[in-house]
């Protein structure tokens, strides 16, 4: 849905270091927006809750509000925790009712969800994966997530998709470092987050030349990963974004090592003859989940 016309809703993207809110109807027709360092529970939700009151008293009605937040998160309907944040590492934030608390505030329907399954939406519906029956969405950044579309729904299941935490094999004598995930050690995300490639190297990512054999290494994980997926899912197309996929020499070599890596056993054409449009940076750039968290508000909103 584009234009003027049609129902605002508003927007949450809960970020571990930054909120962002906007209030809108589409990626061309978004009528207000904001972002804040994410603090404590109370301050941050507040200040969220405060953005759309304004908006509220300006005469705008929201129809619904859509949250994608960091996680993880209750998802299931009907539990009592449903929409909180559950058992994240981040201070004070464990067992906080998101939805339920901007729900009471506002007095407007709310729908919840991932960070990355917004993201995804927002792919799916205005962005990279426009039109596809089945995709992945995997951010690459402070930590890894994933989530995604597979046969016209968003990936849910027992709790949801933690593709960040995936397994890949970890040659300890060409890559000694232990990992840098918490709970896992060298998991996917304990070797290649934008943290485990600081600790690794001894400097941000960001800093790192473009020759620098960080990059090879952190492609070929990120390609493990991107393997098993395909292998898994079987995707239409894997749309990889976050803060350490800006840097341009990471698509090729990534790539590279997905044809290296799946050796012509996968017979699809995307994949063998077309691979430059099939791993994909997101469409909507860094807009990804606070524009899904808006289609997640339009899904419940009647759009
Ligand atoms: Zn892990």
């Amino acid at each position: 849905m584009t234009g003027d016309a049609g129902q605002l809703y508003g927007a949450v993207e809960g970020g571990g270091t930054k909120f962002v809110c906007l209030v809108g109807r589409a990626p061309d027709a978004v009528v207000a927006d904001t972002s804040f360092s994410t603090t404590t529970p109370e301050a941050t939700l507040g200040q969220a809750a405060q953005f759309f009151r304004t908006e509220q008293a300006g005469g705008r009605t929201l129809a619904a509000i859509g949250v994608g937040t960091f996680g993880p998160v209750d998802l299931q309907r009907g539990s009592p925790t449903w929409g909180y944040i559950t058992t994240t590492p981040k201070p004070g934030w464990t067992n906080v009712d998101v939805a339920g608390y901007l729900h009471r505030t506002l007095g407007v329907p709310v729908a919840f969800d991932t960070d990355v399954n917004a993201a995804a939406l927002g792919e799916w519906r205005w962005g990279a994966a426009r039109g596809l029956d089945s995709f992945l969405y995997l951010t690459v950044g402070t930590g890894i997530g994933g989530g995604g579309v597979v046969g016209g729904q968003l990936l849910h299941g027992l709790v949801h998709p933690e593709i960040g935490h995936l397994r890949v094999p970890h040659d300890r004598e060409a890559d000694p470092f232990a990992g840098a995930c918490p709970f896992h050690g060298d998991c996917l995300e304990g070797l290649a987050s934008g943290p485990a490639l600081r600790a690794r190297w001894g400097r941000p990512p960001e800093s790192l030349p473009a020759d620098h054999p960080a990059w090879p290494l952190e492609a070929r994980y990120l390609a493990l990963a991107l393997v098993n997926l395909v292998c898994t899912v079987s995707p239409q197309r894997l749309v990889v974004g976050g803060g350490v996929m800006r840097q341009p020499q990471l698509f090729p070599l990534i790539r590279n090592q997905v044809r290296a890596l799946l050796n012509g056993y996968v017979r699809a054409p995307e994949i063998i003859d077309r691979i430059d449009g099939y791993i994909v940076a997101p469409g909507l750039g860094g807009r990804s989940g606070v524009l899904g968290a808006l289609a997640l508000a339009a899904a419940i909103g009647g759009d």
